[in-house]
């Protein structure tokens, strides 16, 4: 079997042009655009990237972006005085600071730092609880990109085996989080596994969809999938001969029936629900 690709990149167009007709039509009720802030401390260059890709996107949907570069040698209350700043600028409705920053500041003061309104990332312990719970404000971006996924490409969710191999707050906890409920897309039996996690290949063949977010170059090998699996490569890896994901693509899709390339995949649809988050929290902001 030689599985189908779930392919982000048009997905992610798509839902790209449905969020920008939404944008366009409260704009021109409201007379506001939505308005990303972006933060950036030092000069790394993949975050340099990310956050290029994430202000291009703004611009396609039409949504306004604001971006400020801080030096390397930011302290941390400096930067939580500008995160005080963008939380009192009505001008803003979303911020995100890109991660990861530099040692001497601690992410975890600046994220709780961000008011949960604004926060797009989902990062705040206010939104996660409401995540929890079952009543979110926001979506994360990245899990629910995965669950865009699979829903928009017909994958049914509901009383499947999801078994996730990675437990960050960024990607594996939250989207366990999400496919635990009970709620449209979602209703799935859950798994989460992680570094200490016995016999990790019997526990992944036991998935009917699998979702790799580890950060380890091709880790995911075939005789780990059941055959007929659904596998979602979440992992960014940069290596000698390029990006590859957490799954050894060519093995793995002989086995599996749909699959998410790298690129082209998951990361395309992270930006997409950043874009989405922003306008909701504009539209809780100013009211629809
Ligand atoms: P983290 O490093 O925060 O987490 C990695 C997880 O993988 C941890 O839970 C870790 O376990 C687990 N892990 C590591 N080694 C093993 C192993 N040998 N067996 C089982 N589990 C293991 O990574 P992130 O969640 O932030 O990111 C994961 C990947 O996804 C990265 O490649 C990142 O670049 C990518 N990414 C892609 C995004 C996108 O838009 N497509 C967005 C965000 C991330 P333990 O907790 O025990 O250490």
């Amino acid at each position: 079997m030689t599985a189908q690709l779930l392919d982000g990149k048009t997905l992610a167009r798509t839902i790209q042009t449905e969020i920008a007709a939404e944008v366009a039509e409260f704009v021109a009720r409201k007379g506001t655009k939505p308005c990303l802030a972006t933060v950036l401390v030092g000069a790394d260059p993949a975050s340099e990237v990310y956050i290029r890709n994430k202000r291009q996107a703004c611009e396609r949907v039409g949504m306004e972006s604001r971006h400020t570069s801080l030096p390397a040698e930011t302290t941390q209350s400096e930067l939580l005085g500008f995160v005080a700043k963008l939380n009192a600028d009505p001008g803003v409705h979303g911020i995100l600071v890109q991660l990861p920053l530099p040692k001497q500041i601690d992410e975890s003061r600046v994220l709780l730092a961000v008011a949960p309104a604004k926060d797009v990332d989902c990062f705040h312990p206010e939104n996660v609880g409401l995540l929890v719970q079952g009543r979110p404000r926001f979506l994360p971006c990245t899990p629910h990109g995965v669950q865009q996924l699979l829903v928009r490409n017909a994958v049914d969710i509901a009383g499947k085996h999801v078994v996730i191999v990675g437990r960050s707050d960024i990607v594996g906890k939250p989207l366990a989080n999400m496919l635990v409920q009970k709620a449209a897309g979602a209703d799935a039996t859950v798994t989460v596994c992680h570094s200490r996690t016995r016999d990790l290949a019997a526990v992944t063949r036991a998935a009917d969809i699998l979702v790799a977010a580890i950060g380890k170059p091709r880790f995911i090998t075939p005789d780990m999938v059941r055959p007929g699996a659904v596998v979602v490569d979440v992992g960014i890896n940069r290596t000698e001969s390029g990006l590859c994901g957490d799954v050894d693509f060519d093995a793995v899709r002989e086995v599996a029936s749909y699959i998410t390339p790298v690129p082209g995949g998951v990361g395309p649809l992270t930006i997409t629900m950043l874009l989405k988050n922003t306008l909701i929290a504009c539209q809780e902001q100013v009211g629809v």
